[in-house]
């Protein structure tokens, strides 16, 4: 049996108590080094075969897993955050359907999740945006012209943009280009939850200077959007004249 686990943005205590089991359980562990906190190996057994998937090929890691499986052993593939964001997962689970091996996943606290702690803010406010857009900008791997900064801009959603750090100017320029105003607040999190996190904030105008004063590059997440700041409006969940299937409203305005 194969497990893919969601080790969590960084500190070990985010990864679930499910994925913290299965890492514990496992004959065989591969890792994507690159950004999973090696101190989450800790929970695995002293015996535990350990790969970092970082210097492996797709089908190396294919091989690793097929091995395993027909030894009997149980393995745990741990992927940064949640694997279904950013993960390079479907090519994994699509070539162990073909050889007929089992798995499950176990999902993961993804980094936009964490970053959005960090600097204690909530994406959907009311009056402000209830959708939350994740993208990134195109790098190695292409993004579709529909799904252009430019044009998601227009939605005014609450924006997570990974892997795209490096790029910030890009990003302002882009965000600028479709509309969105040069004092729409940004705020930059590099490494969410690590020991060494740190959060830069500040406009799309002067984000891209700051951030590189900060000698920042890697591993952070970009989010834009007036729910870092400004007016909102308050809840109608929690509102006391408001009636809803767990509460009766004081002054009954049911809808
Ligand atoms: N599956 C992962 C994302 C992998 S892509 C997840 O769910 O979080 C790698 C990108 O994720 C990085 O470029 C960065 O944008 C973001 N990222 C990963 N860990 C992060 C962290 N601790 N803090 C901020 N951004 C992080």
């Amino acid at each position: 049996m194969i497990s893919f686990i969601g080790a969590g943005p960084g500190d070990p205590e985010l990864i679930t108590v499910k994925g913290q089991k299965r890492l514990a359980e496992a004959d065989v562990v591969i890792y994507a080094g690159s950004l999973v906190n090696p101190e989450i190996l800790s929970w695995c057994r002293p015996d535990a075969e350990i790969h970092n998937s970082a210097s492996m090929s797709l089908e190396e890691v294919l091989a690793v897993m097929k091995r395993a499986v027909g030894e009997g052993k149980g393995v745990a593939r741990v992927h940064t955050g949640d694997p279904s964001i950013y993960g390079a997962h479907r090519e994994q689970m699509d070539a162990l359907d073909e050889m007929g091996i089992a798995y499950e996943i176990v999902p993961g606290v993804s980094s936009f999740l964490a970053a959005a702690a960090a600097v204690k803010k909530e994406f959907t406010l009311p009056g402000v945006s209830q959708t939350v857009i994740i993208t990134r900008l195109a790098g190695r791997t292409p993004v579709p012209e529909k799904e252009s900064l430019a044009s998601l801009a227009q939605h005014r959603a609450s924006l997570c943009i990974f892997l795209s750090t490096h790029l910030l100017s890009e990003v302002s320029q882009e965000l600028i280009q479709g509309g969105y105003e040069e004092d729409t607040p940004v705020a930059v999190v590099y490494k969410a939850s690590w020991p060494d996190e740190k959060t830069v904030l500040g406009t799309l105008g002067d984000i891209a200077q700051k951030v590189s004063g900060a000698r920042i590059s890697r591993t952070a997440m970009i989010m834009v959007g007036r729910f870092l700041e400004g007016p909102y409006d308050r809840s109608l969940l929690y509102d006391p004249t408001f009636t809803h299937g767990y509460r009766q409203g004081k002054k009954g305005t049911e809808e």
